[in-house]
Formats: C-alpha cells, sequence, structure tokens
C-alpha cells in the first residue's frame, strides 16, 4: 500500500500534467479526503483528486497537485467523503431482484427445482424482465456496483433497462436445454442470443454474451455451441460451473468426469470464460483451469446459503487464476451488496485455510475491482481509478462513529463498510446516483413496479401451493 498524504512525490498519473505549460482543461474535478485507486500498487491520496473529461479520467493524485494542473469546467469538493473505483459484480441475475426471499432455506437442486424454475414458467415474460431489470439496477447504482455480469432470459430487455440505467454490463442470455421462460429450444435461444450480440456489439456500455445455464442443464452440443457462438462474435461466455456437491455427482454420473474437466474436454473453458462458483474443485481441476486461462467469479454469499461450499479461491488466485467478486442474483443472496460479498469473502478464506492472513482486506477489494475487471478482460478500461481509464467510481459516506479514525482504508471498506455506505455512483462521466438520489431511474416508477409484481407474485404463489 503506498500512502500519499499532502504534498508528497507526484502520482504517475499526474506526471504527465506536471510538466505541462498550460492547465489542462476538464470537465470535472472531484476531490475527497480518500482517494483510493485499487491501481496495481495500491496508491492512496490523502486528500487526492480525480480530473473528469467526458467518459474517462485524465488525472489521478494528490489533490493540491491534480488541482493546480487542471482547468475545471466544475470542481467539486466532497471533503471527508472516500472515492473509489466502481465495484464489479462478475455474477448476478439482474431480474431475479423482484424475487427475494421467494424459496430461502433450501438446498441448491431442491430450490431450483421445486421453486424457482416453475416459478419462473409462470411469471417471467419479456415486461417482468425488463421492469424488474430496472429494480435490480436500481439496487445495483445504489449499492456502488458499476459493472454487473448478467445472466437472465430474454436478455435484450435486461440490456435495454442496463443501458437505460446508465450502467455497464456483460448481460448473458441463458442457454438451457429445456423449455425456458423465453425460448423452448436451446436452437431458438442461441438465435435470438446472436442477434443480441450483433445488436449491442457496438455499445458503449452493454454487451450481451452467450451464457449456457451449466453442464447438468446444458446437453455438450448446447454448449459447444455457446462457445463457439461467443468465439465467433469474439465476445467473452459465462456458465454456472461446479457449484455443488450434486453437480459434480451428476456429471460424473452421466459423464464420468469432474464439470471441469467435462467442460475442458469439450473445449469450452478458455481465458474468455468466466465460471461462477468453481466451489467443488479437485486439484486436478484447479490445474485445469489455471491452464486454460478460465476466470473464475466468487459468490461468498450465495455459497454459503445455498451450503454449496466454499471454494478453493486462496489456492486459485496462488496459481494465478483471475477471481473476481460476486453476488449471485436477489434470491440466493438476497442483496446486491459487494461489501458484503468482500466481508465474507476475507473472512470464510481465513476459515477454510485456518489461517487469519490468508487473504487480507486489500486483496478483497482487490477481487471487487481490479482483479474483476481482468477477469473481464476488461483491465485496461475498468477496475482502477487510473489516468485513461473509464471514469467509474463511487463516493462513499464513512464519516460516521464506525469508521474513525481511519488506520487502513482497506479494512474499513471491507469490515466497516456496507451498501449503504455508497452516496454517489458515476459510470463513464455520468453520475447514476448523486448524494443518494438516483439521477436515470424514478422511484415512482420503481414503486409501482415493486406493488403490482409484489401483489402478481404472491397470487402466484397461492395458485401454486
Ligand atoms: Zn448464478
Amino acid at each position: 500500500m503506498k500512502r500519499f498524504v499532502a504534498v508528497t512525490i507526484c502520482s504517475l498519473a499526474g506526471l504527465s500534467l506536471v510538466f505541462a505549460e498550460k492547465p489542462v482543461k476538464v470537465d470535472l474535478l472531484i476531490s475527497a479526503a480518500h482517494v483510493v485507486t485499487m491501481d496495481k500498487d495500491l496508491r492512496l491520496y490523502e486528500p487526492g483528486a480525480v480530473a473528469i473529461s467526458g467518459s474517462r479520467i485524465v488525472a489521478v493524485g494528490p489533490r493540491v497537485e491534480v488541482s493546480a494542473r487542471v482547468r475545471a469546467t466544475r470542481s467539486t469538493d466532497l471533503g471527508n467523503r472516500w472515492v473509489m473505483p466502481g465495484l464489479i459484480n462478475t455474477h448476478t441475475h439482474i431480474p431475479m431482484n423482484l424475487m427475494r426471499g421467494l424459496g430461502d432455506d433450501l438446498e441448491l437442486m431442491e430450490w431450483l427445482t421445486k421453486y424457482i424454475f416453475p416459478l419462473e414458467a409462470k411469471v417471467v415474460d419479456a415486461r417482468y424482465v425488463y421492469e424488474a431489470s430496472l429494480a435490480g439496477c436500481a439496487e445495483l447504482i445504489s449499492r456502488g456496483v458499476t459493472t454487473a455480469v448478467d445472466m437472465y432470459y430474454f436478455e435484450d430487455e435486461v440490456a435495454r433497462a442496463v443501458r437505460e440505467a446508465g450502467l455497464r454490463g456483460w448481460l448473458g442470455q441463458t442457454l438451457i436445454d429445456f423449455k425456458a421462460p423465453d425460448f423452448a429450444t436451446p436452437e431458438a435461444a442461441l438465435e435470438y442470443t446472436e442477434k443480441c450480440m450483433v445488436k449491442w456489439a457496438a455499445d458503449p456500455l452493454v454487451k450481451v454474451i452467450p451464457a449456457p445455464h451449466s453442464g447438468y442443464t446444458c446437453s455438450p452440443e448446447t454448449l459447444r455451441r455457446s462457445v463457439a457462438l461467443a468465439r465467433k462474435l469474439r465476445l467473452p461466455m459465462t456458465t454456472h460451473l461446479s457449484e455443488s456437491a450434486n453437480e459434480v455427482a451428476d456429471i460424473q454420473k452421466k459423464y464420468g468426469l469432474s464439470p471441469v474437466r467435462h467442460m475442458a474436454g469439450l473445449g469450452i473453458l478458455g481465458p474468455d470464460v468466466l465460471a461462477a462458483h468453481c466451489v467443488q474443485l479437485t486439484e486436478e481441476d484447479l490445474r485445469v483451469l489455471k491452464e486454460t486461462g478460465t476466470a473464475v467469479a466468487h459468490n461468498p454469499d450465495s455459497n454459503l446459503k445455498l451450503a454449496s461450499g466454499i471454494a478453493p479461491v486462496v489456492a486459485m488466485r496462488r496459481l494465478g487464476i483471475r477471481v473476481g467478486l460476486g453476488t449471485d442474483g436477489s434470491v440466493s443472496s438476497n442483496r446486491l451488496d459487494m461489501f458484503h460479498a468482500m466481508d465474507l469473502a476475507a473472512k470464510i478464506h481465513k476459515l477454510r485455510e485456518n489461517d487469519a492472513a490468508v487473504l487480507k482486506a486489500a486483496e478483497a477489494v482487490r477481487m471487487a475491482t481490479s482483479e474483476a475487471a481482468a477477469a473481464l478482460g476488461a483491465e485496461s478500461a475498468i477496475g482502477s481509478l487510473e489516468e485513461g481509464k473509464q471514469a467509474d467510481l463511487i463516493v462513499l459516506d464513512l464519516d460516521t462513529p464506525l469508521a474513525q479514525p481511519v488506520f487502513n482504508v482497506y479494512s474499513h471498506l471491507v469490515y466497516v463498510a456496507h451498501g449503504e455506505s455508497v452516496e454517489s455512483t458515476m459510470v463513464a462521466g455520468r453520475w447514476l446516483m448523486k448524494n443518494r438520489k438516483l439521477t436515470t431511474i424514478q422511484a415512482s416508477r420503481l414503486k409501482e413496479i415493486y406493488q403490482r409484481y409484489g401483489r402478481l407474485m404472491t397470487a402466484s404463489l397461492e395458485k401454486t401451493q
């Protein structure tokens, strides 16, 4: 951790500006007591400043130096606030936002087959997906998430909502071998996926990608065709992998292999694949993930709640496997709070490894920012506050008795802060929430959505029971 207090040496990011003859014109200069960059060297500026033009960061560094070098159209002094990169949620199901609290306290397979799949068959249509996605985006923005990796049905509707909300997203269209709420066959879903991928390919914030649900719900043919589509259009792919002991037993029985080796044998795994969970792994599986360069989305809250197990994240990261944090959907995780995910990740691995020093707070923050960006292959654009990167940042209010005094910013971010600490959220230079007020989604619209679907789903559940 490199801590820069007041006027010390200038940042590398600011160097290009130090020698400039004239102040550089920028759109916005934000200064705050703590600027946590999450760059490779974990530079901290206290106080610090971030200069932004358009969607990009122009300079980051000590406040005195950055403000002397730029001429800003607007300046915002945030006083005691903290500024850090926006959080990257590497695995969620945004439209499940309105199903929170349904079918709690069940084991994964029972929860999926007896509860979630039948309920989805009844209530999920294009309109539900769009409106539930708006609700999900409101939650993500309000808890400091600026990028989300999604997996659901009618993904074009998710894309529409995410775009309207102003978030960044890699949005996975689910491919599955039984009748889904959107398509009866994987062939029809694949055709739709390709159309959506092409439609959103040039969008600066949103991409649609293939998301075969898993090895236990997709045939080898569906898995192969999904990855072939991703590679044809040069986009990543996401899937669930090795989430539970039941999945391992199921795949072993069907194919005589572990889920990881089954997918690897089909040519599915690779650096362009983000595999969610990877809880139940053998040494051989870990080696395969490393050799194929596959990235992992780690969802500690979901894994604990569904009793799936504790993923061997320490071993993965020691091998150089890219691991990003995620929440999973609001039914298996209940809150899309990446601060909660960081807190859990920093603790459960200490327990798993019987070693309190094994995954330090700063490493948990990396898994929600820079390492999550790397897991998406997007580390040159997002994941840290650095010159040239996208202006995806959040402002935290930790000026509370709980977080004072400040000895170690990462400790407070992981063990004290929570989603409600987020005061403002910016994506690509645009505020999506300012002083806790959403700017792109109307509160009245959300209220109407919550009420209407609350009634509809309660009626649907009453009919089921
Ligand atoms: Zn999931």
